[in-house]
């Protein structure tokens, strides 16, 4: 193998062949590792045995779909107002560990919101072991948009078919967990209504993310604001140590290319856009009546990296803009509707100071 590795780029080598079946393919394996180790320590090759290979495989087939309730591996039990919330883990690790590893999380509105909006954190966290990217989705999907193959489908169809593709993304982006509450668009759209807020501490304080993404608070869907409104007094309500150093308000139906340039935090997103088309691919149910929301989501990235200085050539191939959220969550007494507001009349201000400049009556 140290002869192979001074022609190939080796990192991990099978090791195949009948001898190799049962306790013989450990000791060959223990062997060959004990020779790279001493004698080529500078080559970093990782043996594998085909038998672990498969169990690894059959591990994460029992992982997957098992609901909140039959999991609670470690001691942990995480308490969802909806029965029919679901922790789902992609890989082999137990929830506990899996929510453990969380350093950048999540939270949507709807199946697809993620993908749309949070790809930053799909992108930090992917194919690391250091960092684990987690997703909740508030609501339960049954009031999708329906259209094609789905044009006929119930409410309860709906809700199955827009979590089995979420699921999908979880394992395409390699999420360390998923979160699925399952509420009715409704209970998150009622202020009085306190489950969505207590689920989502349920959350924060079985991970500790750093960073926080959600939606933004001038996004022109109520469901989209009520979610962001959640996500911020759910932070507030936590122990200041529990709290994540950034909270972002990330763009879906609405560009927050407005925004003043000083405002703007921009998210750098390029250089995969095969993985960002694939997250946004598995979302058949809500393309495949003719909504692009796929080439619209790239197309809004391309866009933004372009757009996003006036001089120059471009530096990145694809940018998502947030609103940051994090001095609302530092100052719990702070007007959340006047932190907005503040946004748009810096932009007034700035449009008008142009024009003023410009000798514009
Ligand atoms: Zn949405």
């Amino acid at each position: 193998m140290a002869h192979y590795a001074e022609f190939y780029d080796l990192r991990h080598v099978l090791i195949l062949g009948r001898v190799t079946s049962g306790e013989g393919g450990r000791i060959v394996q223990a062997g060959a590792e004990k020779v790279l180790k001493e004698e080529f320590p500078e080559l970093a090759i990782g043996l594998h045995l085909p038998e672990e290979e498969a169990e690894r495989r059959v591990g994460q087939a029992i992982a997957a779909g098992k609901p909140a309730g039959d999991r609670k591996e470690g001691g942990m039990k995480m308490r969802f107002s909806n029965p029919s919330a679901e922790i789902f883990v992609p890989d082999a690790r137990s929830i506990e560990e899996a929510l453990g590893r969380t350093t950048h999380l999540a939270v949507a509105a709807h199946q697809d919101d993620v993908e749309i909006m949070a790809f930053h954190g799909i992108l930090e966290c992917f194919g690391r072991e250091d960092r684990g990217f987690a997703a909740v989705v508030v609501t339960d999907g049954r009031g999708s948009p329906r259209d094609g193959i789905y044009a006929d489908y119930t409410d309860e169809q709906m809700r199955e078919v827009r979590r089995r593709e979420q699921k999908k993304a979880a394992v395409v982006g390699e999420y360390a967990a998923l979160v699925l509450l399952d509420h009715p668009s409704g209970i998150v759209k009622d202020p009085a209504a306190r489950e969505p807020l207590e689920d989502l501490k349920e959350v924060f304080m079985a991970t500790a993310p750093r960073i926080v993404y959600t939606h933004n608070l001038a996004d022109k869907h109520d469901t989209h604001v009520a979610v962001a409104i959640r996500t911020i007094r759910a932070l507030r309500e936590l122990p200041p140590e529990k709290r994540p150093e950034k909270v972002l308000g990330c763009e879906v139906w609405r560009d927050l290319d407005w925004m003043p340039d000083e405002d703007k935090v921009a998210l750098r997103v390029d250089g995969r856009d095969n993985l960002a088309a694939a997250l946004l691919g598995v979302f058949d149910s809500q393309i495949c009546g003719g909504k692009r929301y796929d080439l619209a989501t790239l197309g809004r990235r391309r866009a933004h990296a372009t757009y996003h200085a006036t001089h120059g050539v471009d530096e990145v191939e694809g940018l998502t803009l947030a609103m940051d959220l994090t001095p609302l969550i530092r100052a719990p007494e702070e007007s959340i509707r006047g932190y907005v507001v503040s946004f748009i009349q810096r932009f007034a201000a700035e449009v008008e100071e142009r024009l003023r400049r410009l000798d514009v009556e």
